[in-house]
């Protein structure tokens, strides 16, 4: 039993701490396939390490702890660990996910589960009359994020998950954007949650891995029978790239925030900023409901960029901040969603969630948070057409 209840020590020593048979302070690479076996049906409890493997179980156990969930499971990225809790479902079963939802997992409801028959609806989930009106006989499932991606829109996670339990379905919610660290769903009552292990937990931009936890006996034996006969599992040494990660996820997380808020509140106040979403602004959609869930706004932010000023020069004249896909490393990371990260749902839809071509999405890193400030004050001056 440990005597620690914070989630700052629970980083550090949650799950599997170190290595009881050496004394290692960290859980070893455990670079093997397969393990001797004793005898027939005799063996130390691994076989074969897309099963299990010591490294990802430490992981695993990690993730469960944080998120105070009944078993974590480790998969190649995060979109391996959304196929597998979406391989829960099957044909004729229909999944509402938020209008919001990261391009990837509108794309595989769309382009894949499609096929088997598993449909999906979007819903503005933010609205609970809207969500609880879209609910029929076919609905096995409510899928959010919370923040949503891009727009940072805000769903009531206690609630949805008193819809679920009320209508006998199941919700999930991708937690990456906040991460156990700020908000963990399972305790507002969902059922599962599923992490880009890429984002804030590796939070250096050094690995791609996914995560999900579950919150039952029998959803972790459905899920890790998934997970072992699909096989999508997370290498050895990309479980501990992870755990690394994570251990300094609370110091991260603190300064992110502080970063965030600082240039939310700078972008506010400029005129080549014609809209900003930042769920630490006291007037953002949702700021009452996401302070009650969360324990911080995080360190996404999006702004629309005024017609006045050249969307192409902007992003082309930031010097340190880098124009890519992905978020949460320490460095700070600037997109445009209707071209990148959500490029995979159609234009209409794109337009209809306030995904417009405008649309630009920065994930602050840690740096001073006056250079990040600097760099994009230079672009806005070079990318001014007025
Ligand atoms: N969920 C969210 C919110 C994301 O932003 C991403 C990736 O950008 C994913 C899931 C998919 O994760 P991965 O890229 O690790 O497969």
């Amino acid at each position: 039993m440990s005597n620690y209840s914070n989630i700052d020590s629970k980083l550090i020593h949650g799950g599997i701490d170190g290595d009881e048979n050496t004394g290692a302070v960290n859980v070893p690479i455990f670079q093997t396939s397969t393990y001797k076996q004793q005898g027939l049906g005799k063996n130390k409890g691994y076989e074969y390490s897309r099963t299990g493997n010591p490294t990802r179980q430490a992981l695993e156990s990690l993730i469960a702890d944080l998120e105070g969930g009944v078993a974590g499971f480790a998969f190649a990225s995060g979109m391996a660990a959304t196929t597998a809790v979406l391989s829960l479902f099957k044909t004729g079963d229909k999944i509402i996910i938020s209008s919001n939802v990261y391009g990837g997992t509108f794309r595989v409801l769309d382009k894949v589960f499609n096929n088997f028959g598993i449909t999906y609806e979007i819903v503005e989930t933010s609205d609970l009359a809207i969500l609880e009106k879209s609910i029929d006989a076919d609905v096995k499932a409510i899928f959010i994020e919370s923040p949503a991606n891009p727009i940072l829109s805000i769903t009531d996670i206690k609630e949805v998950a008193l819809i679920g339990k009320k209508h006998n379905i199941l919700t999930i919610v991708d937690n990456t954007f906040m991460t156990p660290y700020l908000q963990r769903p399972i305790e507002l009552g969902v059922d599962i949650v599923v992490h880009s292990g890429t984002k804030y937990l590796g939070g250096h931009s050094d690995l791609i891995a996914g995560l999900a936890v579950v919150n039952s006996e029998e959803l972790a034996e459905r899920l890790g029978f998934i997970q072992n006969s699909t096989g999508g599992i997370l290498q050895p040494f990309d479980s501990f790239l992870l755990i690394r990660g994570i251990k300094t996820l609370g110091v991260r997380m603190d300064r992110h925030i502080e970063n965030a808020l600082f240039i939310a509140e700078e972008l506010k106040k400029h005129p080549g900023v014609k809209a900003i979403y930042y769920p630490g602004l006291p007037d953002s959609q949702g700021y009452e409901i996401n302070k009650s869930q969360t324990s911080g706004p995080g360190g996404m932010l999006s702004f629309e960029l005024d017609e006045k000023y050249n969307i192409h020069k902007f992003f082309e004249s930031l010097e340190f901040i880098s124009l890519a896909e992905s978020l949460g490393g320490v460095e700070s990371l600037i997109c445009h969603p209707s071209s990148m990260t959500h490029a995979s749902i159609p234009y209409e839809i794109r337009q209809k969630v306030g995904i417009v071509e405008n649309l630009i999405r920065i994930s602050v890193g840690i740096e001073n948070k006056n250079d990040i400030l600097n760099d994009l004050e230079q672009a806005f001056l070079k990318s001014y057409e007025g």
